[in-house]
């Protein structure tokens, strides 16, 4: 009996090639999963299993972890969350770029939080409140949460356009301190953005300080990504020693036609640093970004194509340059009118793209925006595009290593218990694709489209994705910061 009960699983993947998720080479093994959980893997054959679904010539992984992502609403408003486990996404980092849904401790709606699309429905005091109703209505997939400094920005001064005083810094501080008590993994900046850019690096590393009694994070979207990327580089790096905090530098590239081939410098530059402390860095697979539409982005870019506009909503999906000659104006007055509104920007060097991608130490995040009405495409796309695209058919890297920068590197650098490796004991978020057709399909023209190659993909031991379609369960979790979540 006792033999009998150890050969048992409620689900079976059988006649696979596991990819693990640590970099190892694949090896041809079943996978068995009972209740949220990986309880063996090896040659199962003689297993008895509730479901017994046959994987042959089709790669077994640990599900992708999308590091960098503004779902924060959609978790709550999209909560069968198709653009991403369609991917093959069983985890995502919310809270991104300074801006997190909470806690909003202000009623009037602030520039910026349109990324995170139409907040109005759901405000939150407080990270815990928000983890709460995460808690409370699962989406289909986990979550790891941050809180973002411009966030706090908004509800800490009576205007963002000014450095934090010593009072305003201790009441973010103490916001800060309640969200890593509720559980978030730490504080995200966008010095970049018009809510943060007068915010000395002194403020940052002062509201920062709470981050080493938690073992938090600082993650960042740079104040310069462009002619000054490495000064923000340095300035990221320092913010992460004075708070003794692993520095993360968000969607790293280089922009600008005249700073094609720096990644060259800011590569070396990590490297170097990484030497003395903790630093990760992610990155999308594509030469374009996408936020929203700012004068300032223009003259870095070859081409601007609008995602969304509240004042013109049929400019989206066409190119500034288009409607600016509709208008009989230039980019910039068309911009204006277009406003608020968001843009993909074609602004990077391929070879950087390439570059950065290959680096061992580079996650994978979208930065995808759920809630524009054309998006860039890596809401649907980054993960398979990484997996065929880059992996497969320019040969890159080894489908082995792409997965590792999607799972287990992922899982170390935001400290996710029991997540991002196939291992005996782990829990069962698991994706099944083909390594022949994985490929994106979602273009600049046609963003919203599922991948193509994506089998299955599993959430705590249950299926949210078969053949194409989602299943409609919501098995996932709230992660909070260091801990293995249970059901
Ligand atoms: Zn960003």
């Amino acid at each position: 009996m006792s033999d009998q009960a150890r050969d048992q699983c409620d689900l079976l993947f059988a006649g696979g090639e596991v990819i693990d998720g640590s970099g190892s080479r694949r090896q041809r093994a079943d996978v068995a999963v009972t209740d949220d959980r990986i309880v063996a893997i090896g040659d199962l054959a003689d297993w008895h299993a509730g479901r017994k679904i046959d994987v042959t010539g089709k790669v077994v992984a640990p599900g992708f972890i999308d590091v960098h992502t503004h779902d924060d609403y959609a978790l709550l408003a999209k909560p069968d969350m198709d653009m991403k486990v369609s991917q093959g996404v069983t985890s995502v980092v919310v809270g991104n770029c300074g801006f997190s849904l909470a806690p909003l401790s202000f009623t009037e709606m602030q520039p910026g939080l349109a990324l995170l699309g139409d907040e109005e429905a759901f405000r939150f005091p407080t990270v815990s409140t928000f983890i709460g109703a995460v808690d409370d209505a699962p989406p289909a997939l986990n979550a790891v949460f941050l809180v973002g400094h411009s966030t706090l920005r908004f509800g800490a001064l009576d205007r963002t356009d000014r450095a934090a005083t010593a009072d305003e810094i201790k009441v973010m501080r103490d916001r800060l301190e309640e969200g890593l008590k509720a559980g978030a993994t730490g504080l995200s900046t966008g010095l970049f953005y018009d809510p943060a850019r007068e915010a000395p690096t002194s403020e940052v590393i002062e509201i920062g300080k709470v981050l080493q009694d938690y073992g938090a994070r600082y993650v960042t979207h740079m104040r310069d990504e462009a002619e000054g990327v490495m000064d923000s580089l340095e300035e990221t790096f320092t913010i992460g020693r004075e708070c003794h905090s692993r520095a993360i530098v968000s969607h790293h590239k280089v922009m600008g036609g005249q700073n094609g081939g720096r990644s060259i410098e800011t590569l070396a530059c990590i490297d170097h640093h990484c030497q003395h402390q903790p630093i990760g860095f992610d990155v999308y697979p594509y030469a374009a970004g996408s936020t929203i539409l700012k004068a300032d982005m223009l003259a870095n870019s070859t081409r601007v194509l609008i995602t969304w506009s509240q004042a013109t909503p049929e400019a989206g999906g066409r190119d500034l340059t288009d409607i600016a000659a509709e208008m009989g104006c230039d980019i910039y007055d068309a911009a204006e009118r277009l406003q608020p509104a968001g843009a993909i920007y074609f602004s990077m060097d391929e070879a950087d793209v390439q570059r950065i991608l290959s680096h061992p130490n580079a996650m994978i995040g979208s930065d995808g925006l759920p809630f524009d009405a054309h998006p860039h495409p890596r809401l649907w796309g980054t993960f398979p595009r990484v997996l065929g695209h880059y992996s497969r058919d320019l040969g890159l890297f080894s489908l082995e290593e792409a997965v590792r920068r999607m799972t287990s590197l992922s899982a170390a650098q935001f400290d996710m218990v029991d997540r991002g490796t196939l291992k005996t004991g782990y829990f069962a978020d698991i994706t099944v694709f083909d390594p022949a057709t994985v490929i994106d399909t979602a273009s600049f023209e046609k963003p919203i489209q599922a991948a193509a190659g994506i089998a299955h993909v599993f959430v705590n031991g249950r299926e949210v994705w078969a053949h194409g379609q989602g299943t409609g369960n919501r098995p996932g979790r709230a992660l909070r910061h260091g801990h293995a979540v249970a059901a």
